[in-house]
């Protein structure tokens, strides 16, 4: 995305109205710290010489952010020198051991979305041990943490050996359970500021779990190519969050999306696009931005819906990105409705305590006629899964799928029964270091809904545990037409 000096100015003016905006439903957060997980990835030059990086990792690095001016309601735990440090295994521990370190201080934690605060927990699980360790001597491990000056951040912050919190921390995470880990560890955080809309959603569940049902904040929309907006009300349920733009961060047009086919037209004519001052009250748009950068008329693939008004500024709800799309014949599912589905059948998994950590998807053409295939990823409980219990999760998502869908699995038979696919624990994990590997920002990296890219079919592939088809077709009742739509490009 291209990018220009003065972006940074706008970035910082809309991170300025978080907490003023926080500030009026959390009183009090001037008086402690926020323990936010926040990573930089290494940088490349393109071919002409230009600086490609993460957008956050270009914010990071800025003088806005590295030589931001002292206010109490923003003080973090994580010294700077953690957050820049490239290495992203020293920067996770070094944050992890200063944000133990000021337990008492932390009145909020995060990260940018859900699912890189679920990997900060994952990671105590791991290295607990040794954090403790570390909290006892006053020091970080030098064979953990190498970089100098990240080492002598975290001494500053450890202020020599703290026997007591060391075996506080070793009680608490040697506890058979980690319900309510981050309320035990920081027993004064007020809420959970991670991004939980759009494809995030599913790690709610999850992150009640860790947090015994804290609150969920999800304070600001934002993409690589420009920063949208923010919540003005950021306590809300997850399922009512919605943004308001600021209109100066680009020239925002919105692109009506059809309730017939759910899509915006492939081809628009410039006349469809609605000005921001002009969208309608539950109408769905697609995003359209022209940017200081140089963008123009360029379609962000989110889909937004006007949710109501702040004076005459339009809330939008987040929809979905547009494209997540299995398809196999002339059947279209979409992100959201694959997680509707999903959401309903692992409630069969309930009665045997096992849980959903992550799942995705592949349209599977290998096969005659070609099938939906899902991965699982599952904490298990202490019953075993039976096997028919798996099918009845296969059909259950089949019977929450769209009727183009069933008509095509149960009439047409231009569809074969769905895979579920169980992989082992922390396959998805691996899928993200992989992606990272790639270049992907350990801070904007969302674990993808559904997978084409051969190489991470492959992994996914090589982990699997066991696997499971639809017993039988889902119903399909004639005359339910209404839906049908044509193959996505
Ligand atoms: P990236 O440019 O990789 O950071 O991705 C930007 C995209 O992330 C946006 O276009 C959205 O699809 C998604 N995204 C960012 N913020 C939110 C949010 N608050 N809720 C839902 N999705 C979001």
């Amino acid at each position: 995305m291209p990018t220009i000096q003065d972006e940074l100015g706008r970035r910082s003016l809309l991170y300025s109205l978080l907490m003023p905006v926080m500030n009026q439903f959390v009183p009090g957060l001037d008086k402690g710290k926020g323990m936010y997980f926040l990573f930089v990835k290494s940088e490349a030059r393109t071919p002409g010489g230009l600086l490609a990086r993460p957008v956050l990792t270009s914010y990071y690095k800025s003088p806005h952010f590295v030589e931001r001016p002292h206010d109490p309601y923003t003080v973090y735990t994580s010294p700077n020198e953690a957050i820049l440090c490239p290495d992203s295994y020293q920067s996770m521990y070094a944050q992890l051991l200063c944000g133990l370190a000021q337990r008492e201080e932390v009145l909020r934690v995060g990260a940018v979305f859900a699912s890189g605060f679920i990997r900060a927990i994952r990671f105590l699980e791991k290295h607990w041990r040794a954090l403790c360790r570390d909290l006892l001597t006053g020091a970080a491990d030098p064979d953990t943490v190498t970089d100098p000056s990240v080492r002598s951040a975290v001494a500053g912050v450890l202020r020599g050996p703290d026997p007591e919190l060391a075996a506080l921390v070793e009680t608490e995470c040697g506890r058979g359970s980690w319900q309510g880990i981050i309320t035990r560890l920081w027993p004064n955080t007020k809420y959970i500021d991670v991004i939980v809309t759009g494809t995030m959603a599913q790690y709610i569940p999850t992150l009640d779990y860790y947090s015994g049902g804290l609150p969920l904040a999800c304070t600001m929309y934002a993409s690589s190519e420009c920063y949208f907006g923010l919540n003005l009300e950021p306590m809300c349920k997850p399922s009512e969050v919605s943004y308001t733009l600021i209109p100066t961060m680009a020239y925002f047009e919105f692109l009506p999306v059809h309730r017939s086919s759910g899509c915006a037209a492939d081809n628009p004519d410039p006349s469809d696009l609605v000005g921001l001052v002009d969208v309608k009250l539950g109408q769905e748009y697609e995003l359209v931005l022209t940017t200081y950068a140089g963008l123009y008329r360029y379609r962000v693939g989110d889909v937004l819906r006007v949710a109501g008004f702040k004076n005459n500024a339009p809330r939008f709800n987040f929809v979905c990105r547009k494209n997540v799309a299995l398809s196999i014949d002339s059947d279209k599912t979409d992100e959201v409705e694959l997680h509707r589905a999903v959401e309903k059948a692992v409630g069969h998994l309930e009665p045997f305590g096992a849980t959903l950590v992550e799942y995705t998807s592949h349209a599977d053409t290998s096969t005659i006629p070609g099938h939906y295939v899902l991965y699982w990823e599952l904490r298990t409980g202490p019953t075993p899964v039976p096997p028919s219990v798996f099918e009845d999760c296969c059909l259950a998502v089949e019977e929450s799928l769209n009727s183009v869908y069933r008509q095509g699995r149960a009439v047409d038979k231009s569809i074969g029964p769905l895979e579920l696919r169980v992989v082992e624990e922390g396959t998805f994990d691996k899928l993200m270091d992989y992606a990272l590997s790639r270049g992907a920002s350990i801070n904007q990296y969302k674990a993808p809904r559904c997978v084409k890219f051969e190489p991470m079919v492959e992994l996914l592939n090589s982990r699997v545990r066991c696997n499971f088809f639809s017993p039988k077709c889902p119903k399909w009742v004639p005359g339910h037409k209404q839906w049908s739509t044509t193959k996505s490009a």
